[in-house]
């Protein structure tokens, strides 16, 4: 068994060697004839020729050994909901919804949009999709109209698969409403949406429009449909994410690279085995969700978790009860989850048997040292980071706790992964920095298995927007800044980009500034992702209005203020509300107008603003401090 170091260094050394003998992880209808084409540099291709089906080799497969091992376990805290569905079963459910799908006209290289909660039928759904070559779009629940119809443009959509509601801390949080507004907002709605009524909330229907999932579901039983067999670099699905501009990019994923690289990464990073228990904290409307509650776990003969439910309820021992009653052997949630937990009795930690518990994974966001030494501690296993990007896939950084017994570094999310040839850079020149020196972090090309193939239907904004920031060197920008130390571990020292990350979740300032200045009474705006203690970053607005007498006593500065979140909530999701949007009268800005969101981020923070010869008005910037301190 060769270790780490010898491993990586032959993933870049020999790659297709390496990646030839990696393709044999799963089953393919016909082997691969190139295992990579670079001929179009910066986009690679792997495993083209070969034709494959990620739903055969995350569901079909296991049939001929472990037909009733459990797939997929589906809790909900929220409704009290439990099922467990073994391999069979799901294999049956996934066909009923596959053959559901094309009763409504649904074919191979069509987009089927989700907007669903964390129930069974989202992952019937996504199976399904995969299974006929249809191309799947989740959208994250937490999205509201204006979010959701960018995304239904985008992508034009065959079809929508959406629910009555979610629920979230108790709380029935409905999806139809902001779907029909959405559907409204849209240019070009699909002309079908299919609706599994939860009964959480009312779902009014529209003829001709909207179907019923339970009606039609009775009509497919023993349905029995065929994969199709894809070229490996088909499209399995899009993921939308934000950047740096209002308009969220269609990360798109391949077939055949995805499924060997997730297969990989289960083995080599998570140690996952089948017949083994995943439980993964995320939501399917994350690339997380995506690699790492459907189909990694899967791949690997998993049993998988679904969750639907906080941290918190019906209390802080919730997911470690989860763990002993599904004896889990492999965990993955996020850094804000544990310090939603630390504030809680610690005395949680030890109430449950976590014997079976291999290893916890976080990701998603920094993670600091105190935390990860905490939950460290209290539960007695390994805590591994892991870093990376929807764009990735799968982990760039982290430690392989499959191929040899690694003691993960606190706040460092470790050494690169198969395939990723990760070099810090300076932003400026592109020269490549000693250890110890903060730089971009990037990626030489060619890219691994399982990284984004391009942006839907924009290869020119692909190679415009990854390849081209860092001057003379045509390398993929995560657009992080980093350091690496003289033991090969990294550090990840937050976004270069006005990119920030709120609970691990991206968002896009961009978007948010849209937002505000679609309100009728603001002239301009900012918005700046500012330090929080639990969820790592939390965005703040500065509003300029166009009326100052809109603003003149505090009743109407607050008001204004509700007034320009509920505007927010109703077009972006709660997710992307600012925790507070302050009135100024002028925004700082550069002589050129560039608005100085990185002073203004500093100020919110209590550090020092910086260089500021190039600001046009000096008062802007004190003002804002002064609005900030609530004087
Ligand atoms: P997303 O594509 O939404 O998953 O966000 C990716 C971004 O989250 C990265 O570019 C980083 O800024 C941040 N991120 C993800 N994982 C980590 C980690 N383990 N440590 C630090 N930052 C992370």
């Amino acid at each position: 068994m060769p270790n780490y170091a010898e491993k990586y260094a032959r993933s870049l050394s020999d790659r297709e060697g390496y990646w030839a003998e990696e393709a044999q992880l799963i089953e393919w209808q016909q082997q691969p004839q190139k295992i990579l084409d670079y001929s179009r540099p910066p986009f690679s291709k792997w495993f083209t020729g070969g034709t494959t089906n990620l739903c055969h080799n995350a569901v079909d497969r296991w049939l001929k050994t472990q037909a009733d091992a459990p797939a997929l376990i589906y809790i909900s805290t929220e409704t009290g909901a439990q099922e467990t569905y073994s391999y069979a079963q799901l294999h049956a459910e996934v066909n009923r919804t596959a053959a559901l799908l094309q009763s409504l006209g649904v074919a191979r290289g069509d987009r089927v949009l989700i907007y669903m909660p964390m129930i069974p039928q989202a992952t019937f759904a996504m199976l399904a999709c995969v299974r006929i070559g249809a191309i799947h779009s989740v959208v994250f629940g937490g999205f509201a109209a204006h979010s959701l119809a960018t995304r239904i443009d985008d992508a034009e959509p065959k079809l929508i698969i959406a629910a009555d509601a979610g629920s979230r801390a108790g709380k029935v949080v409905p999806y139809k409403g902001l779907l029909d507004e959405a559907l409204a907002l849209a240019k070009s709605p699909p002309q079908n949406v299919l609706l599994f009524d939860r009964k959480l909330a009312p779902m009014p229907m529209q003829a001709g429009r909207d179907v019923d999932w339970e009606t039609l579901r009775a009509q497919h039983m023993n349905a029995s449909v065929p994969c199709a067999w894809l070229e490996s670099s088909e499209a399995s699905y899009i993921l939308y994410t934000s950047g740096t501009t209002g308009r969220p990019k269609g990360v798109q994923r391949d077939t055949g690279g995805y499924t060997v690289a997730l297969a990989a990464s289960m083995r080599d990073i998570f140690d996952g085995k089948p017949g083994e228990t995943y439980f993964c904290t995320s939501d399917i409307g994350w690339v997380v969700g995506h690699s790492y509650i459907v189909y990694g776990p899967l791949l690997a003969g998993m049993a998988t978790i679904l969750y639907e439910g906080t941290p918190l309820r019906p209390d802080a021992g919730i997911l470690w009860k989860i763990v002993q009653d599904h004896k889990v052997a492999v965990m993955f949630s996020a850094p804000t989850a544990i310090r939603v937990l630390k504030k809680q009795d610690p005395a949680y930690l030890n109430k449950y048997d976590l014997s079976s518990l291999k290893a916890l994974f976080l990701a998603g966001e920094p993670l600091d040292e105190p935390t990860a030494r905490w939950i460290s501690e209290g539960l007695g296993r390994p805590i591994v980071d892991n870093y990376w990007q929807t764009e990735t896939g799968w982990p760039i950084l982290t430690y392989p706790m499959g191929v040899e017994e690694c003691k993960p570094r606190f706040g460092s999310p470790g050494v690169p992964m198969a395939g990723f040839d990760v070099r810090i850079l300076h932003e400026r020149t592109g020269e490549e920095l000693a250890t110890g020196e903060k730089g971009v972090v990037a990626i030489v090309p060619p890219l691994p298995p399982g990284f984004m193939s391009t942006i839907w239907r924009d290869d020119a904004r692909f190679v415009e927007t990854y390849f081209r920031s860092i001057p003379g060197r045509e390398v993929y920008s995560s657009f992080d800044w980093g350091i690496k130390e003289a033991d090969g571990c990294h550090f990840i020292l937050g976004r270069t980009d006005d990119v920030i990350n709120v609970a691990g979740h991206r968002l896009g300032t961009r978007e948010i500034e849209e937002s505000i200045s679609s309100h009728p009474a603001i002239a301009e705006c900012a918005v700046v992702g500012v330090a929080d203690p639990l969820k790592g970053q939390m965005p703040v607005g500065f509003a300029v209005v166009k009326d100052p007498a809109a603003i003149d006593t505090l009743a109407a500065r607050l008001a204004l203020e509700g007034d320009v979140m509920k505007t927010i909530d109703k077009q972006l999701g709660p997710i992307a509300r600012p925790s507070r949007v302050y009135f100024v009268s002028v925004l700082p800005k550069t002589r050129s107008g560039k608005v100085l969101r990185r002073s203004i981020q500093a100020v919110c923070e209590g550090r020092d603003p910086g260089d500021l010869t190039t600001i046009e008005d000096p008062v802007a910037l004190a003002q804002l401090k002064d609005v900030v301190a609530g004087k």
